[in-house]
């Protein structure tokens, strides 16, 4: 197929998604999947569709290598379910309908992810078209539930069908965004999520006289300004990364890339843009953030209980145990008086990362190049979310957010677009999507 019908193709199968409406919970993804399995058929394409649960799925197709010895590629884990959208009429445009104006499609989904999948689908079933002879395998996997933590998804196939896609490398969502000119954020990890209840307990006793009573929420939010001025550990690893592909000045890379020198380059980078200093901030160590205090129940009488709910994001490779031992130092003496347990309902995740500097780097810069300027680069960065790609690096493979956006929509505009009102994906996104993809493959799966 021509470039112009592929676009087409892509276009007709980003809207029929959003109609489909696979708003998780309950997901009901098996309608985009067989959507998808469908265009597959047209196209000559064979595919499985495998069933995790009661009307969800995932859809899964191979092109076979020539050499088995060659590195193999997913295009995904790519998920098809969608968030709600809360209030339709904060919108302009319905969200279901799969509208086409000003030069972009908008609707829920449309970025986050559907674009992809449609993208990568696309270039799967012209590859099969062409007969494409790939030396290392080339994977389709379309996925369900990644927005309620991948459990019917992503995780369950590699946990039943790993034989099938496990591959060496994997690309999907969150990736691809113009950060400076010619500069391309790429994701090579994430950022580990360890949500924590604190829970304190006091003496209840009658307000007049509260002298030598224990108080449950004196004790909360004396453990709440302690968390605050605590300082963990910092870590250079990541930020190094992103200091040289911003091409920041060689005084603030300096700063970045000396543990005892971080806090003083964010200081310096928060007067200029508060930001970047955020994001040098969490990149640079795990986050604790006090946010919802529960305590008390009636004025005139002492606190006897008090819970303290703490976002905490780690950095790859800090566990749980490395989360309570710093929480602990941080409440120091209050500490033994402090029960530490989850926000009930909310999975914890250990973050990971892969290499940000190989010969699949290499040739996802090669790919963004050719389809742009041949001095573009990429720019390592964390996701401070949870996504999919952590199962794929947990099992072994080196997975990674790429794709690549036109300049329609400036860095600040994009990344509300996620979950937001408008959710909207330009055209021209469309277009170097696709092409990035196709070229990455071809590039990477005939490597010598
Ligand atoms: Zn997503």
């Amino acid at each position: 197929m021509s470039e112009e019908e592929r676009l087409d193709e892509i276009k007709q199968l980003l809207k029929a998604m959003i109609r489909n409406k696979c708003v998780n919970p309950p997901g009901n993804e098996l309608r985009s999947i067989r959507t998808l399995q469908d265009y597959f058929a047209a196209h000559g394409v064979e595919s499985q569709i495998f069933e995790s649960a009661e009307g969800r799925g995932n859809l899964y197709a191979r092109i076979e290598g020539t050499d088995p010895n060659h590195p193999s590629l997913t295009l995904g884990p790519c998920h098809v379910d969608v968030v709600p959208v809360e209030d339709p009429g904060t919108w302009t445009v319905d969200p279901w309908e799969g509208v086409e104006k000003d030069g972009f499609i908008w609707g829920r989904g449309a970025f986050d992810m559907l674009f992809i999948v449609a993208c990568q689908a696309a270039v799967f079933a012209s590859f099969v078209q062409e007969g494409f002879r790939p030396k290392g395998d080339l994977v389709f996997l379309a996925v369900s539930d990644e927005e309620a933590g991948g459990l019917f998804g992503t995780k369950w196939m590699l946990d039943n069908h790993p034989e099938l896609v496990k591959t060496d490398f994997a690309v999907t969502e969150s990736g691809g965004f113009p950060i400076a000119p010619s500069r391309y954020v790429f994701m090579v990890g994430e950022k580990g999520i360890n949500w924590k209840r604190l829970k304190f307990r006091g003496e209840e006793g009658h307000g007049s006289m509260p002298y030598g009573t224990p108080n449950a929420v004196l004790k909360m939010s004396q453990a709440a300004l302690r968390l605050s001025r605590y300082d963990p550990p910092v870590e250079t690893k990541f930020v190094g990364d992103l200091a040289r592909g911003l091409g920041l000045s060689r005084l603030t890379r300096f700063f970045l890339e000396n543990k005892s020198l971080v806090p003083l380059a964010i200081k310096l980078s928060a007067k200029k843009d508060i930001g970047m200093a955020k994001v040098l901030h969490a990149l640079t160590r795990m986050t604790i953030s006090p946010n919802v205090a529960r305590g008390g129940e009636k004025t005139n009488v002492i606190a006897g209980q008090a819970t303290l709910d703490v976002d905490v994001r780690t950095l790859p490779g800090q566990d749980d145990e490395y989360v309570v031992r710093h929480l602990k130092r941080a409440l120091g003496d209050l500490a033994p008086e402090v029960e530490i347990a989850k926000v009930p309902g909310v999975p914890t995740s250990v973050g990971n990362a892969s290499p940000s500097q190989s010969d699949f780097v290499d040739a996802m810069r090669e790919a963004v190049r050719q389809c742009t300027t041949p001095d573009a680069d990429l720019v390592p960065m964390l996701l401070t979310g949870a996504s999919d790609t952590r199962f794929y690096r947990d099992v072994g493979s080196q997975a990674y957010g790429f794709s690549l956006f036109d300049d329609r929509l400036k860095l600040a505009e994009i990344t509300p677009l996620a979950h937001g009102d408008d959710e909207r994906i330009s055209i021209g996104t469309l277009r170097l999507t696709a092409e990035v993809y196709e070229r990455l493959a071809r590039n990477f799966l005939t490597l010598p």
